[in-house]
């Protein structure tokens, strides 16, 4: 038997629990996994927040173990790529959505989705980093194949206090960025400065209706709020400046126009963590061990039990969690 939050939804409604879960009801919802994995840490993003509180229909399997991300040891696998021992991250894929999920002691995952525990990192640590982390580099990586460099100009990150932002803003920093952080949360902007943000704006001067064109002012964006905030991101964008938008924390429309566009060749790149091809998972996770300032991450990351992970979701929906959140499941 094992600990794991375990959601359902039977005619009487929907229910998020911890519960002890037998390894035969594991094999049974996995039947296609060739790896099992005794899961070490997983985490609780904002999509995991919306699967635990029923927010919105991320989980399309009932009933489901939640949780995107996890980080364990290896038990068993038939994988040829993996062995019992080895060191594994998983993220997305489905896995917490149509896949039993991470937020567990056990996991059966395919081998397919793993990437191997890239050296310098433990479970903690990849977990403090989890899904939002890893989109966060997929989202500088994106602004560098465009050729967005420090000397450039700034670099605009939205949604700057939560788990995307807050990443993005460490890694931006330590490459030499210019870091302009937007946050709704004035009281977080000693946060923000602390890990690396040059100036804090308020997010209310993104999210209202705006001009088609505006003054050019960011050399790239990282933009997790989606709506007019992405819209006037691109309106501020500089002559062929590139958007990097992976999130919609505050909406999910975009309501611009074609001007940034074809008047400032600003490139639009849509960043997509799930299904994101293996070869850029890997080099994403290599560079997150080593270019990721150990003691920044550890100002963002808050870790919980799988009982306060429950209670944390709908607080991370309200956009009242800071940072990171990674969850110790044997706790
Ligand atoms: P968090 O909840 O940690 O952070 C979201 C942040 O967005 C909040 O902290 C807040 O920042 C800001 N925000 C919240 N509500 C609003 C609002 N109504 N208007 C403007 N800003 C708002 O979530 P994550 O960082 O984990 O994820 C951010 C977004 O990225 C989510 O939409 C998520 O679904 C998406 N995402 C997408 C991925 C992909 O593969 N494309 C992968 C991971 C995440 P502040 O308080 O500083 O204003």
């Amino acid at each position: 038997m094992f600990d794991a939050l375990y959601l359902e939804k039977p005619e009487s409604g929907f229910s998020a629990t911890r519960r002890q879960l037998s390894d035969e009801e594991l094999a049974a919802a996995t039947p296609d996994a060739d790896v099992t994995v005794r899961i070490e840490y997983s985490t609780i993003n904002y999509k995991d927040a919306l699967a635990i509180t029923n927010r919105s229909p991320v989980v399309r399997r009932w009933p489901m173990v939640p949780g995107i991300d996890g980080a364990g040891v290896v038990e068993s696998s038939s994988h040829p790529g993996f062995a019992a021992g080895d060191r594994v991250i998983l993220n997305g894929w489905g896995v917490g959505e149509t896949h039993w999920g991470c937020l567990a002691q056990r996991a059966r995952l395919e081998g397919d989705w793993l990437v191997a525990m890239p050296a310098g990192i433990d479970a903690r640590r990849a977990m403090a980093i989890g899904t939002a982390g890893y989109t966060a580099m997929l989202c500088v990586m994106a602004l560098e194949r465009r050729g967005v460099m420090p000397a450039q100009g700034e670099i605009l990150v939205t949604g700057a206090a939560g788990g995307v932002g807050s990443v993005a803003i460490a890694l931006l920093a330590r490459l030499g960025f210019r870091v302009v952080a937007s946050t709704g949360r004035a009281a977080e902007a000693d946060y923000l400065r602390a890990l690396g943000a040059a100036e804090v704006i308020d997010r209310a001067t993104l999210s209202e209706p705006g001009k088609p064109l505006q003054k050019e002012r960011w050399a790239g964006v990282v933009d997790a709020v989606g709506s007019h905030t992405l819209a006037n991101a691109c309106a501020q964008t500089k002559y062929r400046g590139t958007v990097a938008a992976c999130g919609l924390a505050g909406g999910m429309d975009f309501p611009a126009t074609v001007a940034p566009f074809i008047l400032r060749g600003v490139t639009l790149v849509g960043v997509d963590s799930v299904m994101c091809p293996i070869d850029e998972r890997r080099e994403a996770w290599r560079r997150l061990a080593t270019e990721l300032d150990p003691a920044q991450l550890e100002r963002i990351t808050t870790i919980v039990g799988l009982d306060e992970a429950l209670k944390l979701a709908p607080q991370m929906l309200a956009g009242k969690v800071r940072g990171r959140v990674a969850v110790d499941v044997n706790r």
